[in-house]
C-alpha cells in the first residue's frame, strides 16, 4: 500500500534500536526523509547508515539525550518544521512503590511524559500552520493493564496519555493526528535484558524466561519490530487522517478485555 508519504519528513526519536528503529525503518521504506536520534553516537551512526542505503532517503543523525532540556534542543534545531513526530525515550526502571521519592518521579515524569509534551508543543504550531501533520508518541500496554513493578511508568505514561487525550482533540481541525501506540512485549534488547534479570533471579535459562513470557501470549511469541514500524507508519500515512486521539494496544491478545 502507498502510505501517501513520500518525501514528508519525520523525527523519530530514540531510534537507534528497537521500537524505535522500527518506527524509523517503516517511514524509511515509505520514501521519508528522517531526523534520527539517541544518546550513543555510535550505534545511531550505524543505524542512520543502514537506512540510507537500504532505502535512499536522507536521514540526519543528532546524537543526544531527548529527556535534556540541551539534548532536545539540538534534535529540535535539526528537526526544524517536520512534518512527523515519534515519540520514544527508555523507560524508567522498576521497583516497588514505597521505594520511590519525589525525585524519582520527577526523572519519570520528565522522560516519559514532558519530554513528548515538549517535543509536541515545539512543533505542532508548524504541523497546524502548514495543514497537516502526524504525532505518534510510543507509551506501553502499562496505560492500559497497569505492571506493578513499573510504578513510575505507570504514573507519567499515563499522565501523557490524559494530555494527549485532550490535545489531539484541539489539533485535529488543522490536519494534525495525534495517537499513541502501547506496545506489549516486543523482541528488542529491554525484552533481552527483563528476561536476563528474571533468569538470574529464578535460576534459570534466559530462553525458558523468554519462553514462560510467551506462553502467557495469546499469540504466544513476543511481537516484532517490524510489526510495530508498519503500524506506526501506518498512522503517520494520509490514510490514517480520521484516527485521532486513539490508544493502540499491540500486544498479541495479553491484556484480557472486551473493550
Ligand atoms: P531498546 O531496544 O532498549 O531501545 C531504546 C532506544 O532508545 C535505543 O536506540 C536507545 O539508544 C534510545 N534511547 C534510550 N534512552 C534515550 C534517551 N534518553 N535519549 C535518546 N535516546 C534514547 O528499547 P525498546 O524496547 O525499543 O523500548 C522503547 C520504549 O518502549 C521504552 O520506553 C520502553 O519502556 C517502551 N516499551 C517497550 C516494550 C518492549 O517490550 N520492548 C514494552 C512496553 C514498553 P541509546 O541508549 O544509545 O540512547
Amino acid at each position: 500500500m502507498d502510505l501517501g508519504i513520500r518525501g514528508r519528513r519525520a523525527l523519530v526519536c530514540a531510534s537507534s534500536k528497537g521500537l524505535g528503529r522500527g518506527c524509523a525503518e517503516a517511514l524509511a521504506a515509505a520514501g521519508v526523509d528522517l531526523v534520527m536520534n539517541a544518546r550513543g553516537a555510535d550505534a545511531l551512526a550505524a543505524a542512520a547508515s543502514a537506512i540510507r542505503d537500504a532505502h535512499g532517503v536522507a536521514v540526519t543523525e543528532v546524537a543526544a539525550d531527548i529527556t535534556s532540556e540541551t539534548g532536545r534542543g539540538a534534535v529540535l534545531d535539526a528537526a526544524g518544521g517536520v512534518d512527523i513526530l515519534v515519540t520514544n525515550a527508555g523507560g524508567p526502571p522498576p521497583g516497588l512503590w514505597s521505594d520511590w521519592e519525589r525525585a524519582d518521579f520527577i526523572r519519570a515524569l520528565d522522560a516519559n511524559m514532558l519530554t513528548p509534551i515538549a517535543l509536541m508543543k515545539a512543533l505542532l504550531p508548524g504541523m497546524m500552520a502548514r495543514g497537516w501533520g502526524r504525532v505518534v508518541n510510543i507509551t506501553s500496554q502499562s496505560v492500559k493493564a497497569p505492571i506493578a513493578q513499573l510504578g513510575l511508568s505507570n504514573t507519567a505514561r499515563a499522565g501523557l496519555t490524559g494530555y494527549v487525550a485532550g490535545t489531539s482533540r484541539q489539533v485535529a481541525p488543522q490536519g494534525v493526528t495525534i495517537n499513541n501506540l502501547l506496545p506489549g512485549i516486543h523482541a528488542t534488547d529491554r525484552a533481552v535484558s527483563l528476561d536476563a534479570a528474571a533468569a538470574r533471579a529464578e535460576g534459570i535459562s534466559t530462553q525458558q524466561a523468554a519462553a514462560r513470557r510467551s506462553a502467557a501470549i495469546p499469540a504466544r511469541r513476543y511481537g516484532t519490530v517490524e510489526e510495530f514500524g508498519a503500524t506506526c507508519a501506518f498512522l503517520c500515512s494520509t490514510h490514517a487522517g480520521y484516527i485521532v486521539g486513539q490508544n493502540i494496544l499491540l500486544d498479541g491478545g495479553a491484556m484480557n478485555s472486551t473493550l
